[in-house]
């Protein structure tokens, strides 16, 4: 084989709790992953022998202010795995990003989780998924979650993950308004002396095993969003934009500022996403749904 194509799903947040900092520095979090449909095209192709004792990976993106060089994960995913396998070939990875950068839906952990789902099918390396995992949290703690996508628990530093039942069916409005949040900002001024109350992470939890989808709803919350509302006013009239205009419920996912609107009819979701696009407050609006962040390989 010499060449691969994979999908790399984005996620969002449909709960995101933080229990504590722990003294390293890391806080511990509690948080229900979401797969969605929108994806980054991911081509691996086998090029030849490299021309020295290291792997060589060139990387092409369709972004020109992304890094085609070694800060790329998917580099990183690459050459992780070439090294410990001792492959010294020259391949080139191409990204076709879609899924908004620097936006709270892991772009670049499901890059780098599927460099490494690619390299191990490419090479035939045989690795099991619980062993990418093992690698992919040596290069950051969501990329264990998209080696796996779908529906699931997230716990420790993101790195404990408990399988769910696929999230009951739904049409999943995503909107990334033009601003930078930085998710430095964003944990550094998470007072957690100051919550009072928490996401219902388990009661979402049982609604998803219901597959109770108001249920569901009714249960999301983000507490970063205590941090990033304040500061970012386009979030909050995100949110509203899309529960005045038919979604069960809205909120932001991960440190943001992407937000996100679920529906029960594509109609109602459609008619949104046209609001949301003419109201000129972010100019990525997709219409997608839970997706298969479950690409089989
Ligand atoms: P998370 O939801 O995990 O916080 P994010 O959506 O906030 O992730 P990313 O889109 O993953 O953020 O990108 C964050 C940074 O990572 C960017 O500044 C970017 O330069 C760098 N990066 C490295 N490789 C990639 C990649 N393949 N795709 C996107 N960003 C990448």
């Amino acid at each position: 084989m010499h060449y691969i194509h994979i999908r790399a799903h984005g996620k969002i947040n449909l709960g995101l709790d933080i229990l504590r900092k722990r003294e390293d520095g890391y806080h511990e979090v509690k948080m229900i992953m979401q797969s969605v449909g929108l994806y980054d095209k991911i081509e691996i192709t086998l090029l030849g022998l490299s021309s020295t004792d290291e792997p060589e990976i060139d990387i092409e993106t369709n972004l020109r202010y992304l890094p085609s060089n070694e800060n790329n994960l998917a580099y990183k995913a690459a050459y992780l795995l070439m090294s410990e396998y001792k492959i010294k070939a020259h391949i080139s990875i191409k990204i076709k990003k879609m899924i908004p950068v620097s936006a709270g839906m892991a772009g670049g952990s499901t890059d780098c989780a599927a460099v490494l789902k690619g390299i191990n099918k490419l090479f035939n390396l045989g690795l099991s998924i619980e062993k990418l995992k093992e690698y992919g949290v040596t290069l950051g703690a969501d990329v264990p979650y998209c080696i796996e996508g779908g529906t699931a628990l997230s716990e420790g530093i993101g790195e404990k993950l408990t399988k769910l039942p696929d999230m009951p069916p739904c049409i999943i409005l995503l909107a990334k308004p033009p601003i930078n949040v930085s998710t430095k900002f964003v944990y550094g001024n998470l007072d957690l002396t100051k919550i009072e109350t928490h996401p219902d992470i388990d009661g979402m939890i049982e609604a998803i095993k219901a597959q109770d989808l108001k249920g569901m709803v009714s249960k999301m919350g983000n507490l970063l969003e205590t941090v990033t509302e304040k500061e970012y006013p386009i979030i909050t009239e995100l949110k509203e934009m899309m529960v005045a205009n038919g979604a069960l419920g809205s909120m932001m996912s991960g440190s943001g500022p992407t937000v996100f609107g679920i529906f029960d009819s594509r109609e109602k979701a459609k008619a949104a996403y046209e609001v949301v696009k003419a109201s000129g407050l972010a100019r990525q609006v997709y219409l997608t749904d839970g997706g298969d962040g479950n690409e089989r390989y």
